[in-house]
């Protein structure tokens, strides 16, 4: 029987992927040719204040003033050398990610958003504004720096909860005190942001039906427009769950709780991981949000963490997990001045690009739109991926319209085995040699 958690699947391909381009392109001519009219713009900061047991981004902790000021000079840096190689482009979306974006202050978010509004100005107005989210945390969300985010157009703020219960995000090594989630999210909806999104974990030493009910009911006291519940990946270390199995099986009851409490309540299933409410709101990623298509628009990234995508180029710069890696990768961006080439990276072929196109619209609710894909690549999905499509229709994971080609309610608990064994032979080697050095 296939574990339902194989891996989560938030761009393809994954990071370790990526290899160092030899010779580096210079960015004038890797967007030379590119559709340019709704683009996202991604700031990578990657500095939290603790790391959670449960993180495998790309972040650091007790980054000093000195650092996060260096960082923001080095990304205004980066923000020359890129707007220069754009020329005219239009962006659809914004976001701040890390990390947590709000580990910086007040004045020092302010400059960031000065550096975003270089590319567009941002929030819901006026036409050609690109709607900016930030993720945020329960010790960092408060009412100074929400202040200076909604006055710059922040548009949707999402926070990482985890859990309502103390004891819980002690167990998953996210020590914070209920009082603080209770005012970070009170200071939220006092800053009148339009798109506020909880995210909560199940799976946790500890966590049982009451407990997991009582964290999607409290989060659901604030009314958000968004919930994110996410599986835990890291195994929790007590006698119950010594076999994965076991593990597994909870993670899976807890999910179905989780949906179906949602689904009572009144918010849309976008994904495994993302429901939302139907009016999803201006800024949201809700059908008032945004143009932007995550199949084929392209992706600018700022910020050592950040990756950018054209058609057939994902970059980055070197990735890492490690805490010793990631000092020296932001060390070494706050000192370089020439943001001129793409350094790593991966580049799509024609079977890499019909697989993320694939991918990215069979973990959406609202599925693959066989159309859409035939005119954008001239085949059928169902011929291009018949082993693949056939075995998850045949698990029943699948339902294969003649319009659309959707996950059933199964499919969709099953997403993370799904998404994993869609990946290509040569980026599945690529990644088992990262993982293997
Ligand atoms: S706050 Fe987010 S990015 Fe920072 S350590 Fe925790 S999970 Fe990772």
């Amino acid at each position: 029987m296939t574990s339902p958690y194989q891996g989560y699947v938030y761009a393809y391909p994954h990071k370790t992927a990526y290899r160092p381009l030899d010779p580096a392109p210079p960015l004038r001519s890797v967007w030379a040719e590119e559709d340019k009219s709704a683009l996202f713009l991604y700031l990578h900061v990657p500095f939290c204040e603790m790391r959670c047991g449960f993180c495998n981004l790309f972040t650091r902790t007790g980054a000093s003033e000195d650092l996060t000021s260096a960082y923001l000079s080095a990304l205004s840096r980066q923000a020359d050398a890129v707007t220069d190689a754009l020329g005219d482009a239009s962006f659809a979306m914004a976001a701040f990610g890390g990390g947590t974006p709000t580990y910086l202050n007040a004045a020092e978010l302010d400059r960031l958003c000065d550096i975003a509004s270089r590319f567009a100005p941002l929030g819901s107005a006026p036409p050609g504004s690109a709607p900016l989210g930030v993720e945020t945390s329960p010790a960092t969300a408060t009412p100074d720096r929400l202040r200076v985010l909604r006055d710059r157009g922040t548009t949707r703020i999402s926070i990482g909860v985890q859990s309502f219960v103390d004891a819980e995000a002690r167990a998953a090594v996210r020590p914070q005190k209920r009082a603080e989630v209770d005012t970070a999210l009170d200071a939220i909806r006092d800053a009148a942001i339009p798109v506020l999104n909880i995210d909560l974990i199940y799976g946790i030493a500890g966590q049982t039906a009451e407990s997991w009910a009582y964290s999607l009911e409290t989060a659901l006291r604030w009314k958000p427009e968004e919930i994110y519940l996410y599986p835990l990946y890291k195994r929790p270390l007590t006698g119950l769950f010594r076999l994965g199995r076991d593990w597994d099986d909870h993670r899976l009851a807890l999910y179905r709780q989780g949906r179906d409490h949602l689904l009572a309540a009144g918010y849309e299933q976008v994904s495994m991981r993302m429901f939302r409410l139907p009016s999803g709101g201006v800024g949201g990623t809700g059908a008032g949000g945004t143009e932007y298509c995550c199949q084929s628009d392209g992706m600018i990234g700022l910020g050592c963490g950040a990756r950018s995508y054209t058609s057939d180029l994902h970059y980055s710069f070197e990735y890492a997990v490690g805490a010793t890696e990631v000092r020296a990768i932001i060390d070494d961006y706050v000192r370089a001045d020439d943001f001129t080439t793409a350094r790593v990276g991966f580049r799509l072929d024609e079977d890499e690009r019909r697989r993320r196109h694939l991918l990215q619209s069979l973990l959406q609710a609202s599925g693959l739109d066989r159309a859409a894909y035939r005119a954008r690549f001239g085949s059928d999905a169902m011929d291009d991926f018949p082993d693949d499509l056939k075995g998850f229709a045949d698990r029943g994971w699948l339902d294969v319209g003649p319009d659309a080609l959707r996950l059933t309610s199964e499919g969709l608990a099953y997403s993370d085995a799904i998404g994993p064994a869609l990946f290509s032979g040569s980026v599945r080697a690529l990644m088992d040699a990262y993982e293997a050095r």
